[in-house]
């Protein structure tokens, strides 16, 4: 590998360096650029989600790398679909992200006027005229892959007529669709995108922004690199579906003749292997009341995310880890777990919870009895101190851990074994009593009092963990699977509709929580120890009724690669 791609970061880990990094490197080398600018350009159509996120702190994270400035920008140059409340979710999401754009919150409507005096300039130069040609027949003479285009025969206008019929155009004086201005290129170009494409057209809307003072607006290819040359973006990333109308980005550039023109940069997008990540995917999901809004858990909107419990570290961890390429490719789900997983093991405190409760009884412990243990928050972490939890005669624990008939190698609770209450005692179970239908109700067991802290020369194979069922709190936990099945794919093959899976949410109403958790708030999170780390949601808990999301279970087989 060439020196040049050689960086070295904080530990003095040598990285290689992405080829964006490397092209800044040699523009600023070149002098192309004295200072970097980068931004984020979403179209305020929907919510942002996890592959936007990569765009994001990709765009944010060079910014930062070169000192340079990174701009947020609304792509709102279309009046038909833009919502004031997308805008306001994109803030929050890019902000809890972590990007900050300062003071540069940018609308790509507030340079229309700078636009339509390029258009204007553009037909003073003799490179751009109005075409009378309707959209099939211009669709038409465009030719095709093999096949050059055929010229409009409104092509050869003059410049004064042009220049009049685009004012025409702008004052209102045609119907939609009756007038274009294209831009004059080449109908031979093998390059599609070349062919005279249309820079302008009539469309009386009302924008959110603008009103009804405009009745033209212009395409987004026209648009585009006009919003960051004003800005003085100088690397302008974009996936690469936009790798053909580069040529036409940097048409636009050049002949408008700024004089530090931006450079268009492609990367691959972002993928989730059998998740669902398309703003219009999501967007159908909502809209048939399939998930319970943008930021249902199962998503992977930023705003899911966010309530799902993921923090803004595990994004970029994972960002991160995916890399920036030129190749498209999908990415495990399994990645995004392990790096919430990860962020999460020390800073969160493991507290008890029953999920599937059953009542466990000390026939031996004093009736009226409480005494309380000191816990440690975190046995990796001791900085989390520790907690005061009650312990009396009966006790909530899960009830597969209990066992009438043991299967082999099982070493939990089963008449006559002996298992450790997670920090307090050891107990030997004695029996258990059934209802009717011979379902368990309560399990019954003796405690040995010198085994006090859990500890004792006797060893046993299962330590289980309990909640006090004299002060425990109830709650209702929510667990997750994928959106859709797995086994079928994500989509469809007949009508490309989603193949969802029936038990994507798995809701647990009686679940019970140790005492500590009483009071708990969004977004707070926690480890429940042996089961997985567990986030307050922000729309549905209240002040009397907890409810949790599970954020990730405990293990997974996910490796990570090279690992
Ligand atoms: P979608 O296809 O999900 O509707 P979009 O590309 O239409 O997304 P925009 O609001 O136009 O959404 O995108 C804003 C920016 O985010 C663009 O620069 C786009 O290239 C980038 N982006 C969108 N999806 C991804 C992705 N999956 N991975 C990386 N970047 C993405
Ligand atoms: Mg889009």
């Amino acid at each position: 590998m060439d020196d040049n791609n050689l960086r070295v970061e904080e530990g003095s880990e040598v990285v290689s360096r992405n080829f964006i990094e490397q092209i800044i490197d040699q523009d600023l080398e070149d002098g192309a650029y004295e200072k970097i600018c980068t931004r984020f350009p979403p179209e305020p159509n929907g919510y942002l989600h996890i592959g936007h996120a990569k765009s994001i702190l990709l765009n944010y994270g060079l910014a930062k790398e070169y000192n340079g400035q990174f701009n947020l920008r609304f792509d709102d140059t279309n009046p038909t679909k833009e919502k004031t409340e997308f805008v306001e979710s994109i803030k929050a999401d890019v902000a809890w992200l972590g990007a900050d754009w300062e003071d540069r919150l940018f609308f790509a409507s507030d340079y229309f006027e700078k636009m339509y005096e390029g258009a204007v300039k553009l037909i003073k130069k003799g490179k751009a005229f109005v075409c009378d040609l309707n959209a099939d027949e211009i669709r038409e003479y465009r030719g095709t892959f093999d096949t050059p285009g055929k010229e409009s025969p409104y092509r050869n206008r003059s410049v004064e007529e042009n220049l009049e019929l685009f004012e025409n155009m702008k004052n209102g004086m045609y119907a939609d669709g009756e007038k274009v201005l294209r831009a004059k290129i080449d109908m031979a170009s093998p390059n599609i995108n070349m062919r005279d494409p249309v820079i302008y057209r009539v469309a009386h809307m009302t924008h959110h922004n603008t009103g009804d003072k405009w009745c033209i607006y212009p395409m987004y290819d026209f648009a585009h690199p006009i919003e960051d040359a004003e800005e003085g973006v100088t690397h302008s990333i974009c996936t690469l579906e936009f790798e053909d109308h580069r040529p036409l980005y940097d048409w636009v550039v050049r002949e408008l003749e700024y004089p530090h023109p931006p450079k268009q940069i492609e990367f691959a997008k972002l993928y989730l292997t059998n998740v669902v990540t398309g703003k219009r995917y999501i967007k159908k999901l909502v809209e048939d009341g399939i998930v319970d809004g943008w930021d249902d858990p199962r998503l992977v909107s930023i705003a899911a995310l966010r309530r799902r419990g993921f923090t803004p570290e595990s994004i970029q961890k994972f960002v991160e880890l995916c890399g920036v390429s030129k190749a498209n490719s999908s990415v495990d789900y399994g990645m995004l777990e392990y790096c919430i997983r990860e962020d999460l093991k020390l800073k969160r405190p493991r507290m008890m919870a029953v999920l599937d409760p059953i009542k466990l009884v000390i026939d031996n412990y004093p009736e009226g009895q409480t005494e309380y243990f000191e816990i440690p928050n975190n046995l990796e972490n001791e900085s989390l101190g520790s907690r005061k939890v009650a312990f009396g005669r009966e006790l909530y624990i899960e009830r597969d851990d209990f066992m009438e008939e043991p299967v082999k190698k099982y070493f939990r609770l089963f008449p006559g074994n002996e298992v450790r209450l997670m920090n307090t005692y050891f107990v030997t179970c004695t029996g258990c009593e059934k209802d009717a239908d011979g379902k368990v109700t309560v399990v019954h067991c003796t405690y040995d009092p010198e085994t006090r802290g859990g500890v004792s020369e006797r060893k046993v194979k299962g330590t289980i963990h309990w909640v006090n069922a004299a002060n425990a709190v109830k709650a209702t936990v929510r667990l997750y699977e994928n959106l859709v099945d797995e086994e079928k794919g994500v989509y469809n093959k007949e009508d490309g509709s989603l193949n969802l899976n029936p038990d994507s949410i798995k809701v647990l109403e009686n679940c019970y929580l140790e005492e500590n958790l009483a009071g708990a708030k969004a977004p707070e999170s926690f480890q429940f120890v042996r089961q997985g780390f567990f986030c307050v949601d922000s729309k549905d808990a209240t002040a009397d009724h907890l409810v949790f999301n599970r954020i990730v279970s405990l293990k997974s087989s996910f490796k990570l690669p090279g690992a």
